[in-house]
């Protein structure tokens, strides 16, 4: 950054952000960051005027970026915010992930509703499986899915990163999975009745992006991997080494798979309905209450107590 002035101001530039050259000082960055989101939402009809929005905050930088650049929004387009964290259970991580987003969420004045994993039966170390992420992505769709549905909000929001969809569209082209690649879209609309529209506004914005405004604006993040996370994700270092060559692609790519995947239409399977708990499903029985009985196999006989307690 030798001698780079910041674009807006004229003061040193700190930072580059490579997609746009565009470079910046510390104080100018936030407001252009809002200003991306702020066109993503617009530009591909992300969240509506006055809908009510859950944002799930696990704690992490590209969460809590969404948190505040929605915070930005919600005047804007008199959305109604309010925070959901899911705790689940493990250990010291997750002790310090809802300790974050209970300071974040008194700084950005967003009510926030923490639901622990504990209070359904179990925790994610007590279930019993080799890939424990693929348990958490369940964990937190269904509780989130739950939430908004029993308290009536238009929208889930999440903090899906460019990086996330271009890792997830690349795996999927290189799978021959076209029915999973058009499932990507900003903005899901629910396809079946309990099942809450799902909207992604970060989709554009790369992790690189979201750190840079976090810490330009100072909000409190963790920068711990979760315990349980696999030590690389190669997709992603692959999609980062194409970015690193040519500036702009994620972006550009995770556009044209949305466009794709929009112009495609949507092909609706048949739902099912958990015949433990009513909540959607693929089959008989949910992801979710699967991932219940897994543990209570595997756990102590206190945990089946309290678990066949919540069945009843
Ligand atoms: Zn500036
Ligand atoms: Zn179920």
């Amino acid at each position: 950054m030798k001698n780079a002035k910041c674009k807006k101001c004229g003061k040193p530039a700190v930072v580059k952000f490579r997609t746009y050259r565009i470079s910046l000082c510390e104080a100018c960055l936030p407001a252009f960051y809002e200003s991306l989101v702020e066109r993503s939402v617009k530009r591909h009809r992300i969240l509506r005027e006055n809908e009510r929005v859950l944002v799930a905050v696990s704690g992490g930088k590209d969460s809590v970026a969404l948190a505040s650049t929605l915070k930005n929004l919600a005047s804007k387009l008199n959305l109604s915010l309010e925070i959901i964290h899911i705790n689940l259970g493990i250990g010291e991580y997750s002790e310090k992930s809802e300790e974050v987003v209970r300071e974040l969420a008194e700084m950005l004045e967003i009510p926030l509703q923490v639901e622990h994993l504990s209070d359904f039966g179990f925790t994610i170390p007590a279930v019993r499986m080799r890939k424990v992420c693929s348990a958490c992505g369940t964990a937190k769709r269904y509780l989130m899915n739950r939430y908004a549905r029993l308290h009536r909000f238009d929208v889930v929001a999440t903090g899906h990163t460019c990086d996330d969809f271009a890792a997830f569209a690349l795996k999927n082209i290189a799978g021959g999975n076209l029915e999973w690649l058009l499932k990507f879209q900003p903005r899901a609309e629910s396809f079946a009745e309990g099942v809450v529209t799902k909207v992604r506004p970060l989709f554009e914005r790369t992790e690189e992006e979201n750190l840079l405004y976090v810490k330009a604006k100072k909000l409190p993040f963790l920068a711990d991997k979760c315990p349980f996370s696999p030590p690389k994700d190669e997709w992603k270092e692959i999609v980062r080494e194409i970015e690193r060559k040519k500036a702009g692609f994620m972006r550009n790519f995770v556009r044209g798979i949305a466009k794709i995947a929009a112009e495609s239409g949507e092909s609706v399977a048949s739902v099912k309905y958990c015949k433990i708990c009513g909540e959607i499903a693929s089959s008989d029985v949910c992801a979710f209450c699967k991932l219940r009985l897994r543990s209570v196999v595997a756990g102590s006989e206190n945990e089946m107590r309290r678990c066949t307690g919540y069945f009843m």
